[in-house]
């Protein structure tokens, strides 16, 4: 067991925390925006990652950057989101870490980020790192008994 006052919490490996890929709801590059709204809505998750058929991570998509996309002059142009693919709209500016890493390379992170995801050392997507996982993993440790 790892203990808070020693440090030992920062080298903490992300395998050890992240949600695994399998778990994690995704869209791939090609799929609509109606199907990723849709998968968004579903599982009440804010953002999600766009992969490739390879399971390569390509960015991510969200609720508000659909919307923004979809917004007109005028009036909220709904037809659009049949019509315009996740990888037009699709956020590409996302921090990456590495699943041999260690919690301490990914928490200034993830005070700006509610998430991470989480490559393999073949740049193949592994899963996600929550910052509810790293303050689950912290209060744990934090409500152990010095010794
Ligand atoms: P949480 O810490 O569980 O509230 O999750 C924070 C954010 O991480 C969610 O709003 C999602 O954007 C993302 N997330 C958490 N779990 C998953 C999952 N299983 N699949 C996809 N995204 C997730």
């Amino acid at each position: 067991m790892f203990s808070l006052y020693s440090g030992e919490f920062l080298q903490v490996s992300i395998k050890d925390l992240m949600i695994p890929s399998e778990r994690v709801a995704h869209v791939q590059v090609g799929n609509s925006l109606e199907h990723a709204l849709l998968v968004l809505t579903k599982s009440g998750y804010t953002a999600i990652p766009v992969l490739d058929p390879h399971y390569r991570l390509h960015g991510l998509i969200s609720t508000p950057i659909i919307m923004d996309s979809i917004l007109g002059l005028e009036r909220i142009e709904f037809e659009l989101l049949e019509e315009k693919r996740v990888e037009e709209a699709m956020n590409t500016d996302i921090p990456r870490i590495n699943s041999g890493s260690t919690i301490q390379s990914s928490i200034s992170h993830l005070v700006d980020h509610p998430f991470l995801c989480v490559e393999d050392s073949n740049g193949y997507f592994d899963g996600i790192l929550t910052r509810r996982s790293l303050l689950q993993e912290l209060e744990k440790l934090a409500n152990q008994p010095k010794g």
